[in-house]
């Protein structure tokens, strides 16, 4: 069946180039993109149009760094020191989703507040529990979100009552994968949480699973300065934080790393080299005053990088504001130096907001054709209508201004799902 939605559609077709087409026709065959048009063409002229006006139609968010166990609290305790708030509010809430109706409950809201927020595709920490993953995972596929879910894994640096046995993170994590197989729109992440959280006998047995199964893996690399030398100890046979996944085998083109804000130009290299994908996470760097990414220039060296909200170190779920941030946080750092080249742009963000995340999960830039449609309709027609503002004027102004009230619309996997 021929549909079409039409309005002012942007997709980020490079790193630097926003498509415009102003008041056109994405058309659908069967939530299949078809084209986009600026008339419809006669072979399509039946399609049954949905017209969204003067609104915004823009590529649905790929939220690349979040964990689902920590957006119930996400906001609070904020004013604390990083270590005072995990031992508050991070470890004890986690520890609640060995309970499965709790996370059940919890986790269908998170699905819920996502399409709110115009995301459908995430890469996701979970906790260690097996069920309560496979709960997310579940939760999260109904919702019409597609992606990676990953069950944590951490036999070391954790409380009691979190920490798993060697034994049991192996036994756990092969649970977990046979859990997954029923599953077709969220699939399994390996999930070391970070590298002192792992035994070295826990990293091998990642490693090899990862090897034989052909599976993705996300972390967090090189956030603060306090965890980089504790790696250092940990690891004395590693010259840099990254070796250590190297070493393993978890550190290669299917490799998501959160933070990398003090990753110097050798371990940048090395991440370039290896094609790992680094997930800056701004508003998370800012609360827990872990340092500010060198974005601009990790972009100018080719790294492919994803934004993340990470939740609930970050403080909000909104893409919309996460490429705010990530523009904000640009700006902070090259105003500590006076460097205007690290300053980043709309294009840029709302790049590493959408495609760079559709390319990690194998599919092509803005909206690609054959594929099922993944878009969102922002209305901001209640703002000034300045006659000089281009569509990239008021997608950047929407970054800063709108949240999720102002998304009329969400499209994933074809299917209208606000
Ligand atoms: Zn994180």
């Amino acid at each position: 069946m021929l549909t079409a939605i039409k309005g002012n559609i942007l997709e980020a077709l490079s790193l630097d180039t926003l498509g415009v087409h102003p008041h056109s026709y994405l058309v659908l065959e069967d939530g299949r993109v078809a084209g986009i048009y600026l008339t419809l063409p006669e072979t399509m002229a039946e399609a049954q149009v949905t017209d969204f006006g003067d609104a915004l139609i823009l590529q649905s968010f790929s939220d690349m760094h979040l964990h689902g166990p920590q957006y119930e609290y996400m906001g609070t305790g904020m004013d604390r020191p990083l270590l005072e708030w995990l031992e508050a509010y991070a470890f004890p809430t986690e520890a609640r989703y060995a309970d499965p109706v709790y996370a059940r409950e919890k986790y269908r809201t998170l699905a819920h507040d996502l399409i709110q927020n115009g995301t459908t595709r995430v890469c996701m920490f979970s906790s260690r529990h097996t069920d309560g993953t496979l709960i997310l995972m579940e939760e999260l596929e109904k919702a019409g979100i597609t992606g990676y879910v990953g069950k944590v894994n951490m036999d070391r640096d954790a409380p009691d009552y979190l920490r798993e046995t060697t034994e049991e993170s192996q036994k756990e994590t092969l649970r977990w994968l046979e859990g997954c197989k029923g599953f077709t729109k969220v699939k399994p992440i390996l999930t070391p949480r970070f590298a002192p959280s792992c035994s070295d006998e826990l990293l091998t047995f990642l490693g090899k699973l990862k090897a034989e199964r052909d599976l993705p893996v996300q972390s967090h690399l090189s956030e603060n300065l306090g965890e980089i030398a504790l790696v250092a100890k940990l690891f004395p046979d590693c010259g840099q934080y990254w070796e250590v996944y190297d070493k393993y085998g978890l550190f290669d083109s299917r490799t998501l790393m959160a933070h990398c804000v003090h990753s110097d130009a050798r371990e940048r290299a090395a991440m370039s080299r290896k094609g790992v994908w680094p997930v800056h996470c701004a508003s998370s760097n800012n609360s827990l005053m872990s340092g500010i990414s060198p974005v601009a220039d990790m972009l100018r060296e080719g790294q492919a990088i994803c934004l993340g909200s990470d939740v609930s170190g970050g403080t909000t779920l909104s893409m919309l504001r996460t490429m705010a941030n990530s523009i904000s946080a640009a700006k902070d750092r090259g105003s500590m130096t006076w460097d205007y080249d690290q300053a980043i742009s709309i294009e840029q963000a709302y790049y590493m907001a959408t495609s760079a995340g559709q390319t990690f999960f194998g599919l092509k830039l803005g909206f690609p054709e054959g594929e099922l449609l993944h878009a969102i309709v922002l209305d901001d027609t209640g703002l000034p209508k300045l006659p000089s503002l281009t569509l990239r004027d008021r997608l950047l102004r929407a970054a800063y201004r709108l949240d999720d009230r102002h998304i009329t619309a969400v499209y994933s996997e074809g299917i209208r799902r606000r």
